[in-house]
């Protein structure tokens, strides 16, 4: 028989190296499409070259290849269909997924790995962290699709009850192992998901894509320790791949998790066990009214300013608004008035969503300008539009006591004059009431992004012609 042992190891090692590439190249909106290939590319190089692991039983191809056929193809199917705003329920699932895989491929390992205790301690980690990574993606599904109450659930005693069933799992997983009895596994899993249900119930809709992005660096982690306990089995070089790849996961998942706790001015013990948006804030009132303008008026104060700073939100995304946005920026500048878009990290359900959204629309990336690039301009610029956006202009992150204290925001309210198009008085994500729209330079433009700025449009151009 042919020993493929080597293509196997050259293969695996140059699919390591396109994910690395892979990553670092996601990590702009230029050249991120490149990267998602050339990482997905190696990930199928690897999946298909370990069909050639000598000592595979021909037996179980079938049951692989209906595997693949049944999630790729269901995977294929959703993503195609999934709308720009529902991606990170999406990616919650197909995570969740992964973590569950490397779940039960720990257990598994925990039942063959009882000579070699650490062995044991990996497989037993990798099986705990896979469990608690499904059950609670599967949670913040259920939450982002509105499938379930947004708001947190709390009760007394949360987290003592949370460190026992978690404590029990992890028992029955030892148990298992020590007997080498799989129906103990039964337990195992019953109390490792149930916690992995606890641990998502307090955190709050706004939290859950830093949580998702948690428990995708958890998937990464067990993916890694299951690695780690394969390397000695007979799927040895299919252990080093998962211990690269799980840890290229989870590292890359721990950091956007920091990141966007951190552009949300949030620690992450602070997402997990503050229950953010279980209680109002008490006393709050807003000073001032809400002044309705139409859009004519609206393309008028535009039409005339010296400079013009786009700032989009999440309403933008769910109008689908992005194209006729960019039509409104040329026709603006045609005029020659100077328009930039300011991008707040978190605007939209994930990082890049607006910088994704406009690019395809065709705005060039020099037109985008952070948060951090952007915020000291905004005294000296003549109109802000404000697109669907809500919490990451609401300038109640700079009072004590807001739940939004210490976000940092987008300071359009230092503009000379703001425009806000949103639908109706709606809050934003964080269920929040924005002191902005209240504020003397602020005028509300009502109705549906496409729609309100598809006006704009049509008013710049007839008062060109
Ligand atoms: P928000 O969700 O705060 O506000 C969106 C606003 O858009 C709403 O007030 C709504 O008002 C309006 N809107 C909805 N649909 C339409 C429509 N069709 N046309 C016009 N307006 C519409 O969005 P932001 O982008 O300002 O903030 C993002 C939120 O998500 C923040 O709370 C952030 O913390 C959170 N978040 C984002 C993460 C990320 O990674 N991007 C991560 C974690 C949380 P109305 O109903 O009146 O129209």
């Amino acid at each position: 028989m042919i020993d493929f042992s080597i293509l196997i190891d050259a293969v695996y090692l140059v699919a390591v190296i396109f994910f690395i590439l892979g990553l670092r190249a996601m990590s702009s909106p230029e050249t991120a499409r490149r990267g998602i290939v050339q990482a997905g590319g190696a990930m199928l190089a690897a999946v298909v070259v370990t069909f050639l692991t000598p000592g595979l039983a021909p037996s179980n191809f079938a049951w692989i290849a209906a595997g693949v056929f049944v999630g790729g193809g269901a995977g294929y199917v959703w993503a195609k269909k999934v709308q720009m705003t529902a991606m990170p329920q999406m990616v919650a699932v197909f995570n969740g997924m992964g973590g569950g895989a490397a779940g039960a491929i720990a257990a598994i390992e925990l039942l063959s790995s009882m000579s070699d205790p650490a062995s044991t301690g990996l497989s037993l980690a990798g099986a705990v962290i896979g469990s608690v990574s499904i059950a609670g993606s599967v949670i913040a599904f259920l939450k982002l699709q509105g499938w379930m109450r947004q708001r947190p659930l709390t009760f007394p005693g949360q987290l003592g009850v949370n460190l026992a069933v978690l404590a029990l799992g992890v028992a029955f997983g030892v148990y298992a192992a020590v007997s080498q009895n799989a129906f103990f596994l039964g337990p195992f899993f019953l109390f490792t998901i149930l916690y992995g249900i606890l641990l998502a119930l307090p955190i709050g809709g706004a939290d859950m894509p830093v949580v998702i992005s948690l428990f995708n660096a958890l998937t990464g982690i067990a993916v890694a320790l299951d690695g780690f306990a394969l390397v000695n089995g007979p799927l040895g070089d299919a252990g080093y791949a998962m211990v690269v790849a799980g840890t290229l996961v989870g590292a890359a998942g721990s950091l956007l998790t920091i990141l966007m706790a951190r552009a949300m001015n949030r620690s992450l013990t602070n997402v997990l066990f503050s229950a953010f948006g279980a209680k109002e804030e008490e006393g709050a009132s807003v000073q001032g009214s809400l002044k309705p303008i139409q859009p004519d008026d609206a393309a008028v104060m535009m039409a005339y300013a010296g400079s013009v700073i786009i700032a989009p939100g999440y309403g933008m995304a769910v109008a689908q608004a992005q194209g006729k946005v960019k039509e409104l920026a040329d026709l603006l500048e045609q005029r020659g008035v100077d328009v930039r878009f300011a991008i707040h990290p978190v605007a939209g359900r994930m990082p890049g969503h607006m910088n994704v959204l406009l690019a395809e629309a065709g705005v060039n990336y020099d037109k985008l300008f952070d948060r951090d690039e952007i915020n000291g301009q905004f005294p000296q610029t003549d109109v802000v539009l404000v697109i669907g956006a809500n919490d990451v202009v609401n300038p109640a992150a700079h009072r004590a006591g807001s739940p939004l204290q210490g976000m940092p925001i987008l300071d359009v309210d230092q503009a000379k004059d703001v425009l806000v198009i949103k639908r109706g008085q709606g809050k934003g994500f964080a269920g929040i009431e924005n002191d902005l729209f209240y504020k003397e330079n602020c005028h509300m433009i009502y109705g549906d992004a496409r729609d309100v700025v598809t006006k704009l449009v049509a008013a710049l151009k007839r008062s060109s012609s």
